[in-house]
């Protein structure tokens, strides 16, 4: 799972085009009354589908489309009339450019736009460093909001709410308020440690906050899509965020005493919990995307904001 979601990840930003896409298969899954999961390869899709048409979450990868497509045709024959990415990683909006030449609205935070546009670097500020290049005109959303947005579709007021500074800048939780589901993007994963991409205004701090607010906001069942695994509740939300206040909290430890980097990693400092160490965010990864995230070392950064 976390070494699929990686390689899908790198391969995303680098060779996406060498990716063999032909054998992955769209499981359809129903959330909750018209709110449904597709999972195929990169993130999760969801999708609001009724008499007005289809509003989708996240669109994978470009070769993934007509699939994707085909699997709602199972669900109604109405078309998708708008797509919100929830941040700016092609494993979340590969799909764009095939969606918008089929009629499609794709619709995100300003920065996901920005990033999408200039293209750049992805990474944690340390090892993980992936260049991606600009994406074509088609493919970049054509409603952008600096804060929020309400898509009033299928007897639902869906709703996109901006988070700064989490797993990038351009971060969006979206909610399905009748439904009761919301879909996390990439502030809650299921494959380990996260990856928070540092170099574009991520951080540990800020995903720690989202995420807190967010469980202010949701009522206690709430089903949770997020935003790679499965289907989850606000439990292991509670958990992941546990991790992650711990694991600073251990980091900003080692920084104060003064440790160097290659010091906190020879020490292990992340043992504890090394069950989330997967092998695209590994426990060295890990450390160093909580120190560069705590000290404000961000590599090359571009501001977006
Ligand atoms: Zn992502």
């Amino acid at each position: 799972m976390a070494a699929v979601t990686g390689l899908l990840f790198l391969m995303t930003v680098s060779t996406a085009a060498q990716q063999d896409f032909s054998k992955v298969q769209i499981k359809v899954t129903k959330v909750s009354g018209n709110i449904y999961m597709l999972e195929g390869a990169g993130g999760n899709i969801a999708a609001s589908v009724g008499d007005d048409g289809i509003v989708i979450v996240d669109d994978q990868y470009a070769p993934l489309v007509e699939k994707i497509q085909q699997a709602l045709k199972g669900i109604t024959d109405k078309p998708v009339r708008f797509i919100i990415n929830t941040h700016y990683h092609g494993d979340h909006t590969g799909g764009n450019e095939p969606f918008s030449n089929s009629g499609s609205t794709i619709i995100a935070q300003d920065n996901v736009r920005k990033r999408l546009e200039s293209g750049g670097s992805a990474g944690n500020g340390g090892s993980v460093k992936m260049d991606y290049p600009a994406a074509p005109k088609a493919a970049l959303p054509i409603i952008t909001f600096a804060n929020d947005v309400t898509v009033h579709l299928n007897g639902e007021d869906i709703r996109a709410l901006h988070f700064p500074s989490g797993h990038t800048d351009g971060d969006s939780i979206i909610f399905f308020p009748k439904n009761n589901v919301v879909h996390m993007g990439d502030d809650f994963v299921r494959y380990g440690f996260p990856f928070i991409d540092v170099a574009s205004g991520g951080s540990v701090q800020g995903m720690i906050e989202a995420m807190e607010k967010v469980m202010a906001l949701l009522p206690p069942d709430v089903k949770v899509i997020p935003g790679h695994g499965a289907i989850s509740n606000l439990d292991d939300v509670r958990a992941f965020v546990k991790m992650l206040k711990e694991t600073s909290a251990v980091v900003q430890k080692a920084i104060d005493r003064r440790q160097t980097l290659a010091q906190m990693k020879q020490a292990k400092i992340l043992a504890p919990w090394e069950k989330f160490s997967g092998s695209f965010i590994n426990s060295d990864a890990f450390i160093e995307t909580l120190y560069n995230s705590l000290t404000g070392q961000k590599g090359k950064f571009v501001k977006h904001n």
